[in-house]
């Protein structure tokens, strides 16, 4: 379903009362060029840290805006500066990379791509995400903030970030001086397409958005031997599975009820034949949690658990835990969502911004953030209405992001994504923001 012409009809039927942003027109005129770059992106994903198409695309496209430029910040990354006068520098992210999923929604731009990942095997990519969607709507943005510059003035930063889905990039591209060598910004705004918002619907939760994550390998070390003789063995499998058992018990009987807290073992690798006993079973685990003290708790029971039940299982060595991936949550500026939630309702239509609750993914926009810089990362409606409304009536939720399904309605989700970057972007560019903020 095409719900453009409505989502035009809000627009132009909302008063406006902030004179900085960006007009239906402007849109509109930017769209056609916007959705072309989606469908090109779409149907050429890239793993994380390899998005070197990807990035140069980006990199030219806003070069000839423009923009001035700097490719391979922190890997892949790229940074595109317009400077306009004196006054606030504001940043503007999205990701550049692709999961390991293979599209089977059926859509004619479906991805068909192929690559062989880290470890050497060869896996489907798609964009999964939707951070093809985020890229295309920083391009539509970056062309109406380019042509609006007498509506603005400061600085408009615009980073294209690598490797968001292994927590790596965010990482990478401070350790490679983006704060330093470039101007650090005053504040920092990001979005991101989901499927529990109708497409076009800005979501904005002040304070704690997402988890902090945690991953962590687990190898238990034991003593392999014949399947038929597990007496001269010590079965790491067996110990494996009375661990992952008894990890359950965090969340149900250490962590006090109501606070938020997941503890999932992803994967247990262990073996080659069923009659033989290994010498060692590695599991893989990811932990969500919003507050840093159930953090540090969760964190804690793990280690413990995971050594005693080693101990207990009398292992020839005691157990390797290796916390690989972590990132913090991402905390939106309350001031900020409050400062900017009025901005969005004049933009996009009071009825089509939305307070949230927080969710239980993960982002490593929360590094920026950690670096002090205030930031509102916004939620992107990205669901077919009618499917959503199915959906809750049925209870049978739609794919979510990483889902081979996942299938952004990209039309609204994309225009609504360029109005609200514009329109935040040039509120907090603008030298009027103080007289706006007192009505
Ligand atoms: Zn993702
Ligand atoms: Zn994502």
């Amino acid at each position: 379903m095409n719900k453009a012409p409505l989502f035009f009809l809000l627009l132009v039927s909302t008063p406006l009362t902030f004179a900085q942003t960006a007009t239906p027109t402007e849109v509109e005129a930017v769209y056609p060029a916007a959705h072309e770059l989606y469908l090109d992106i779409h149907q050429h994903p890239e793993l994380s840290s390899h998005e070197t198409r990807t990035a140069t695309m980006l990199a030219d496209k806003l070069r000839g805006l423009g923009y001035e430029v700097t490719e391979h910040v922190g890997g892949t990354g790229i940074v595109a500066i317009l400077k306009n006068g004196s006054g606030p520098t504001v940043m503007l992210r999205t990701e550049l990379d692709a999961l390991p999923v293979e599209e089977k929604t059926g859509l004619p731009y479906a991805s068909k791509v192929r690559a062989t990942d880290d470890a050497g095997h060869e896996v489907p990519v798609s964009h999964a995400c939707g951070h093809d969607l985020h890229m295309a709507a920083m391009y539509g943005t970056a062309v109406i903030m380019a042509q609006s510059k007498n509506s603005w003035h400061g600085t408009l930063m615009l980073i294209g970030q690598p490797a968001e889905e292994t927590v790596a990039g965010a990482r990478a591209m401070l350790a490679d001086g983006l704060f330093t060598r470039f101007p650090k910004p005053d504040y920092a705004i990001a979005v991101h397409v989901t499927n529990e918002l109708p497409a076009g619907i800005i979501g904005i939760v002040p304070g704690v958005l997402t988890t902090a994550a945690d991953s962590l390998r687990v190898t238990i070390y034991g003593k392999g031997g014949h399947g038929a003789a597990p007496n001269t063995t010590i079965d790491p499998i067996v110990i494996a599975a009375r661990t992952i058992v008894t990890l359950q018990t965090i969340v149900s009987r250490e962590v006090k009820p109501g606070e938020m807290a997941v503890v999932t073992v992803g994967y247990i690798r262990a073996g080659t034949k069923n009659n033989i006993i290994p010498n060692e079973a590695e599991m893989g685990l990811t932990v969500r949690t919003y507050n840093p003290q159930i953090r540090k708790q969760v964190l804690t029971a793990i280690e413990r658990i995971v050594k005693a039940e080693a101990a207990a299982g009398a292992v020839p060595r005691g157990p390797l835990i290796e916390h690989y991936e972590s990132t913090d949550t991402v905390y939106n500026d309350p001031a900020l969502a409050e400062r900017l939630r009025p901005v969005l309702e004049t933009a996009l239509g009071k009825q089509n911004v939305e307070k949230t609750g927080p969710i239980s993914f993960s982002e490593d926009f929360s590094y920026f953030v950690d670096a002090g810089v205030p930031s509102l990362f916004m939620r992107l409606g990205g669901a077919d209405p009618a499917k959503l409304a199915e959906a809750n009536r049925t209870n049978v939720p739609l794919p979510s992001n990483h889902s081979s399904y996942f299938a952004p309605d990209v039309e609204p989700s994309l225009r609504g994504a360029i109005e609200a970057e514009v329109s935040v972007l040039q509120n907090l560019l603008n030298g009027k923001q103080s007289s706006s903020m007192q009505r």
